[in-house]
């Protein structure tokens, strides 16, 4: 088990202040809290430290990591000097909110191998960041695009589609690509969650449900980001030749990776240890919760994960020989489902594999889960 653990995820768990459709747990940075946050995170770092690979990939997220602040996100770097000073590092991915990323962080971040910057920018007219409650606005956005573009030029965008009332995100963003040359672009839907801000305006009719909106913008993002030779190479993201996410490539092919911080996951031999998402909690001390990956469960998550991976797909070779010993009748019922999606046209065959078809893409998840034993 030591040295195999190719990913290494870190979780930030501080918000300035709560977007108005989040629904993630998340804290206010506060001073003391954030210290309480790096002795404990330094602490796992050094309990986890021996099952990770000689190259790997780092990814801080959140929450919003930027928004600690310069002195304590370089705190958080130098406890990942050991890791940083003796592996290869293949990709080092920092999340960012826009109204977060100074000059200050930038520097931090400057020196760090293969740096990759994901910016949560998620609309570009202010009306649109203000109706679903983000800390930002046009102005803010175009200094974090300047600050990131003199870091790396390895930045990539998280967005928003589906909001009702807004209209098709594609000309901002044609017009954000005319001034800077972005690699990757995730593009989420708009979901509304229990308990947040945004229900209680879905309940109060202040906006629309977005659940009767069809999937037309995300065909009208992915249609301009052909036109800039990007890739749609996962169910939601995109990228220029050989600009994947590395990150979450482990991920999605299955590969184990190790997470840090409160509610982190790790999943390690078919064990997937979930760290508890109370801040408290975490501190106190490993209380997590262990799950066991049976056959079954690893034949629904080969094939919800590797259907998502639009480019890549799978092949029955390769499922075959993965799955070869699993119970005979579960195999074949399996196979059977493919082959009706096949035929249906939601999945299509593409060189010696088979993916989701332009069709199957808008019905990814009713498509998946038919497919399961
Ligand atoms: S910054 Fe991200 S995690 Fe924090 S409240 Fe907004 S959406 Fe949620």
């Amino acid at each position: 088990m030591a040295n195999s653990v190719e990913a290494l995820y870190i979780h930030v768990p501080f918000c300035l202040r709560k977007c108005d459709y989040c629904s993630f747990y998340s804290i206010s940075p506060d001073e003391e809290l954030i210290a309480l946050f790096l002795t404990r995170l330094q602490e796992e770092l050094a309990e986890n430290i021996d099952l990770l690979s000689e190259e790997l990939t780092i990814f801080i997220g959140g929450g919003n990591p930027t928004c600690i602040g310069e002195k304590a996100f370089g705190r958080l770097l130098e406890i990942l000097e050991p890791v940083i000073a003796t592996k290869k590092i293949r990709e080092f991915t920092v999340e960012s909110n826009p109204e977060t990323l100074s000059e200050a962080i930038g520097n931090g971040l400057k020196c760090l191998p293969e740096l990759r910057l994901s910016l949560g920018v998620q609309r570009f007219k202010n009306e649109e960041l203000k109706l679903i409650g983000r800390n930002s606005n046009t102005a803010v956005l175009f200094n974090a695009f300047e600050t990131a573009f003199k870091l790396t030029p390895n930045v990539g965008m998280d967005l928003i589609l589906g909001i009702p009332g807004c209209t098709s995100i594609r000309q901002e963003l044609q017009k954000k690509f005319g001034e800077f040359p972005f690699s990757h672009v995730s593009a989420y839907f708009l979901s509304i969650e229990e308990k947040t801000p945004l229900y209680q305006k879905l309940k109060n009719a202040e906006i629309g449900d977005p659940t009767e909106i069809g999937p037309e913008e995300l065909f009208e993002v992915r249609d301009f980001l052909e036109t800039e030779n990007f890739r749609h190479y996962e169910i939601s993201n995109f990228c220029k030749l050989a600009h994947e996410c590395k990150h979450n490539l482990n991920y999605w092919f299955g590969k184990d990776y190790v997470g840090l911080g409160p509610s982190a996951v790790s999943t390690i031999k078919m064990r997937r240890i979930s760290n508890p998402s109370n801040f408290s909690d975490w501190l106190s001390g490993p209380g997590q919760s262990v799950e066991i990956i049976d056959k079954n469960a690893e034949i629904c998550e080969f094939l919800m994960l590797r259907l998502r991976l639009v480019h890549y797909g799978f092949s029955f070779e390769e499922f075959e020989n993965r799955f070869r010993g699993h119970s005979e009748s579960t195999l074949t019922l399996v196979e059977k489902s493919i082959k009706n999606q096949l035929q249906k046209g939601f999945l299509e065959p593409f060189e010696d594999r088979i993916r989701l078809s332009k069709q199957g893409i808008v019905y990814a998840n009713e498509v998946i889960s038919s497919l399961f034993p």
